[in-house]
């Protein structure tokens, strides 16, 4: 499949949606979305919509991770040091991550999908991207402190240990519930005099879960 024409018009779109960090838009336009969806399902891969993953989870839609990864790289120069994320599903994101960040920790707690994702990965030859088998609710200590952690799913509150190993300097870009019940995008960036927390809009993410399966 050459895919690089509607690659190109899904960064199109991307661009008139409002996306518009340079580094944002070559990681959009490099890697091959359909990679990492199941056959049936590769004319949809350049739409702007989540996909079935399989074990219950979705890839996320391509204007969120854009809008996820851009607030990222807004926060630091270029590029990123290292980032951490959690939820690598299919690790269509963090191959995009892969390319704006020196380098990638990504954290799945379903087997399956951990193993999914390496395999989706093998022929692309990701050196900067480590793919880790666990729970990131508790973060990945060995890689920390990040410039950045970016969540594909969403709990009540953001744990701790996300706060704790982010640099001084470093942001974290996550979905979280707010007081009223709705989902959240939240970034919290961690400065020299403290903790800054902003909420944007609303937004739809598979739960975050604790432990393995
Ligand atoms: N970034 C992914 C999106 C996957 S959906 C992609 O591009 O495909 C979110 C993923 O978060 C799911 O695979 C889910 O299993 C995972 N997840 C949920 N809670 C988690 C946790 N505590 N630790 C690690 N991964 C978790």
């Amino acid at each position: 499949m050459d895919s690089s024409a509607v690659r190109a018009a899904m960064v199109r779109k991307l661009q008139a949606q409002g996306i518009s960090h340079p580094a944002v838009i070559a990681a959009m336009l490099a890697v091959e979305r359909h990679r990492f969806v199941d056959s049936a399902l590769v004319n949809q891969a350049y739409e702007d919509t989540s996909l079935p993953i399989g074990q219950g989870q979705t890839i996320s839609k391509p204007n969120v991770v854009a809008r996820m990864v851009e607030l990222l790289c807004q926060s630091s120069p270029q590029p990123l040091g290292r980032v951490l994320e959690i939820g690598t599903g299919c690790g269509y994101q963090a191959a995009v991550l892969s390319r704006v960040a020196r380098e990638v920790y990504s954290v799945e707690r379903i087997r399956a999908l951990h193993d999914k994702a390496r395999d989706n990965l093998r022929a692309l030859r990701v050196p900067n991207l480590h793919l880790i088998f666990g729970d990131g609710m508790v973060g990945f200590a060995q890689g920390a402190p990040y410039a950045g952690i970016i969540a594909a799913a969403g709990g009540n509150d953001l744990p701790a240990a996300w706060i704790d190993q982010l640099a001084v300097g470093g942001r974290l870009v996550a979905p979280a519930v707010t007081a009223q019940g709705r989902q959240n995008l939240v970034v919290v960036d961690k400065t020299a005099r403290g903790i800054v927390r902003t909420e944007l809009e609303a937004v739809h993410f598979v739960p975050l879960k604790s432990g393995i399966a």
